[in-house]
């Protein structure tokens, strides 16, 4: 076996915030190598889940099957991944999942990203994984183990679907305006509140809810988040809401983003995830990883658009020659493969991190990637779009579609402004207010002086 060392290139104050992605591996013969392969038997795998999702999932896609039965088409796809072990592939090994930690999973999102109905069939779909998550961290947390049988079980083995019920019209962005409540009677929850964009609201069968539980202490420690079961009596699904993704006017469809109103809802006390109080903190947990998945699936929608530009780039013929031809076009190529590999690498180097020192330490490289990867992935559709022309704008591509869909990546898990600001706060607490700048070169000219007054000394003397 080949030994290897890590390398850590430890910088300066000023280079801190990319110390750690400039690690080397050093083999034995002395060579130093980057390292970003993956072994083997794992990119057996990888290679079987991308001919698999081209060849079987992806001409799913363009049947419009209703929904019923798109899901009997799905069913055999499901058994096959779950034969490949590769079904809920983002779950410890102790809930049926295969432990392959950030990076791996990471690789294998990349490829689910290509088609909007692989996360389905590989059991990995949000809100249904960040939940499956979510539960498991509560019970482990409250020791509340017949949640597992009645909730997280079906969730994993993809009988029961689930949506996370968090924003309101009055509060996303900054979930500290949230005003559902939750107020303990008895043995059990009162849930009065307003919630909208809750995705697959329509078509679940329990929500998790964030909901005030202590309205007399910061929202951090007084949110909680309960599971509702969507026939309890006063849970209304008003609509799903259309959205350029999906503007006409639609119900009860897998992607639906919904609103829905809690009237005087009880549930069990036992409902409670984890304990009262730990609504934000599980939310952190639960978005960390799964922001980190999305970004990995826009790299997968951002490759196919760039592979439809270039095919396209080499087969249009204007004004003489083909686009590919165009400087503007060469132009869009090199930017778009150059924005890819700069996400693909943050999104790596952050699942990384995340693998060696948990969500919470790379809160800033998550947060980075958010709204980097995004901004990639509408521009490379874009781009596409426009090699296309009017085919680009029209339904005989799914350019368009695709484009509809990225905007809003710009706005879930968090606004790009929004994480903007975690990192922008975060690189400059590093900085300390100074009367002069330190890079002042009158000033640095004369500290060199007195540094080097033998040197200056001598050179005046042989003058
Ligand atoms: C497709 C989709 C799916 C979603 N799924 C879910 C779901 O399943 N469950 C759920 O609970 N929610 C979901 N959401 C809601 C989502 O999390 C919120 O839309 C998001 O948190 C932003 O909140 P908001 O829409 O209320 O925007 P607002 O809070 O009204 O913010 C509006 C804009 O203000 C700007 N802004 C906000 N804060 C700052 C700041 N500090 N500095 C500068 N500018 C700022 C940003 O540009 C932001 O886009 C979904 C949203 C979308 C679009």
């Amino acid at each position: 076996m080949r030994s290897v060392t890590v390398l850590r290139v430890e910088g300066s104050a000023l280079s801190a915030d990319i110390a750690d992605t400039v690690v080397a591996v050093v083999a034995e013969e002395g060579i130093v190598a980057w390292d970003f392969e993956t072994e083997p038997e794992y990119a057996v795998k990888l290679a079987w889940a991308r001919q698999f999702v081209d060849e079987e999932i992806l001409p799913l896609e363009v049947l419009e099957l209703p929904e019923n039965e798109l899901w009997r088409a799905m069913a055999p796809l499901q058994q096959e991944v779950r034969r490949q072990g590769l079904w809920a592939a983002h779950l410890p090994p102790e809930l049926g999942g295969m432990g392959f930690g950030q990076v791996r999973l990471g690789l294998l999102h990349e490829i689910l990203g290509r088609c909007y109905l692989a996360p389905v069939v590989f059991g990995n779909n949000a809100p249904d994984s960040g939940n499956a998550e979510l539960l498991a961290v509560g019970i482990e947390q409250s020791g509340r183990e017949d949640q597992r049988q009645k909730w997280l079980e079906p969730l994993l083995a993809g009988d029961r679907r689930s949506a996370f019920s968090m924003t309101e019209p009055g509060a996303g962005a900054d979930p500290t305006l949230i005003v559902t409540s939750a107020v303990r009677d008895g043995d059990e929850w009162v849930i009065n509140g307003h919630k909208w964009f809750t995705s697959n609201g329509s078509v679940a069968d329990f929500l998790i809810v964030m909901c005030v539980t202590n309205p007399d202490v910061h929202r951090y420690a007084g949110c909680s988040m309960i599971v509702v079961p969507a026939a309890t009596p006063g849970v209304e699904i008003v609509r799903d809401v259309p959205t350029m993704e999906h503007p006409f006017p639609h119900f009860g469809r897998l992607g639906g983003h919904s609103e829905v109103i809690y009237r005087d809802v009880r549930v069990p006390v036992e409902n409670l995830v984890g304990n009262e109080g730990d609504g934000f903190r599980l939310a952190q947990m639960r978005l960390g990883p799964g922001r980190i998945h999305h970004c990995m699936r826009w790299l997968g929608q951002s490759q196919r658009a760039f592979a439809m530009l270039c095919e396209r780039a080499v087969s249009r013929h204007v004004h003489g020659s083909v686009l590919a031809d165009k400087q503007f076009v060469q132009g869009w190529v090199a930017d778009s493969m150059a924005e890819m590999a700069a996400a693909r690498l943050m999104t790596l180097q952050a699942a990384w991190k995340m693998d060696r020192e948990g969500a919470p330490a790379a809160r800033v490289e998550i947060a980075m990637i958010k709204y980097y990867g995004a901004q990639v992935l509408y521009n490379v559709i874009d781009r596409a779009i426009q090699a296309h022309g009017s085919l680009g704008f029209s339904t005989d591509m799914p350019l368009e579609h695709m484009y509809r869909a990225a905007r809003a990546a710009r706005i879930y898990d968090g606004p790009d402004e929004v994480h903007k600001v975690t990192v922008a706060r975060h690189v400059l607490k590093r900085y300390q207010p100074v009367e002069v700048p330190s890079e002042h070169v009158p000033t640095r000219r004369r500290a060199a002086a007195r540094k080097f007054a033998d040197l200056l000394a001598e050179v005046s003397a042989n003058d």
